[in-house]
């Protein structure tokens, strides 16, 4: 096998290398006094100008939504001006680049669980689901988290997921609490892609559905950032969220009752790839 870089990659892990020493280094320290400043100003919350600074700077030379092919207005899409994509093995080399500092995929919209969700939205979301979420998330201007996991559950198995979602009429219903969403804490956090069960008596992989919830949805409840190894890592936090008779239009729906673990296999490959630092999916 041929394990070269493409001529497209080369070039692009220079320029990325190029960025990462004019602009993402010299801003770690900036980045810290921010977050410490912020957190004495009891706005530990708030999503940092030393990351939004950057963005513009890095769209502007074609270093943005890398990781999505040019279908859905990835690098190499008509949306960027450009006539070509990139692959997963095309960016992998660019994703471990930017893995050298925890924060720096959000400067190219590059980071986890956007990338995801935003890849999840393209391939299974209907044409309004594109043009109320994927637009402003393709264009870094909201945030998205992925809720599956469950305190009450062993959740690396995810067909124990329990919460429910529950037809009614035009809309689904939903109930249960869910733990470790990453994102969830950032206030421009604007849409959870939710999975949970349908149909508890189906076959155990068509149980689960994914369904598209605007976090602003009455009965939805941010409790409290979880920490790992001591860090909640503010501002993007991973939260435990409560879902009480949470109603949303029963469009939002992906795909279709039963999918959500058809969904999970196209959402998780990709994730692999794209984010090299540990735990993060
Ligand atoms: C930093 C971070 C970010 C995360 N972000 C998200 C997110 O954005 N969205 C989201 O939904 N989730 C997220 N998660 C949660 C993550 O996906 C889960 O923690 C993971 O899937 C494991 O599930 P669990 O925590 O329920 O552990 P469990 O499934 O309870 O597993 C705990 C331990 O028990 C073992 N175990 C489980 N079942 C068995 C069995 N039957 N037999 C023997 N051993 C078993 C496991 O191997 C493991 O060692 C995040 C987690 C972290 C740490």
């Amino acid at each position: 096998m041929d394990f070269a870089y493409s001529p497209r990659t080369l070039e692009l892990q220079a320029k990325l290398l190029k960025f990462m020493d004019d602009h993402v280094y010299p801003a770690e320290a900036k980045y810290e006094a921010e977050i410490a400043a912020n957190t004495a100003a009891g706005k530990r919350w708030t999503p940092l100008n030393t990351i939004e600074e950057l963005k513009p700077k890095a769209r502007a030379i074609g270093l943005w939504n890398l990781f999505l092919p040019p279908t859905a207005g990835g690098e190499g899409s008509a949306h960027n001006g450009r006539d070509f994509g990139l692959s997963n093995s095309d960016y992998a080399p660019l994703a471990e680049i930017m893995g050298r500092v925890p924060w720096s995929s959000e400067v190219f919209n590059c980071s986890a669980p956007d990338t995801g969700n935003m890849e999840t939205i393209e391939r299974y979301g209907k044409p309004e689901h594109k043009e109320q979420w994927l637009v402003p998330l393709l264009n870094g201007k909201i945030r998205s988290a992925f809720a599956m996991t469950e305190p009450a559950v062993a959740s690396s198995d995810a067909t124990n997921i329990a919460s429910r979602i529950e037809r009614q009429g035009d809309h689904y219903v939903i109930n249960g609490r869910k733990w470790w969403i990453s994102g969830a804490g950032d206030p421009r956090c604007q849409i959870y892609i939710f999975m949970g069960k349908t149909d508890p008596e189906a076959p155990r992989h068509s149980q689960q559905s994914m369904i598209l919830v605007p976090a602003n949805t009455p009965g939805i409840k941010v409790l409290r950032p979880l920490s790992v190894f001591g860090y909640d890592d503010a501002p993007h936090g991973h939260m435990e969220i409560t879902f009480d008779h949470v109603r949303v239009p029963a469009s939002n729906i992906l795909l279709g009752e039963g999918r959500g673990f058809e969904i999970a296999q196209g959402r998780l490959g990709p994730g692999r790839i794209h984010h090299l630092r540990p735990l993060m999916t």
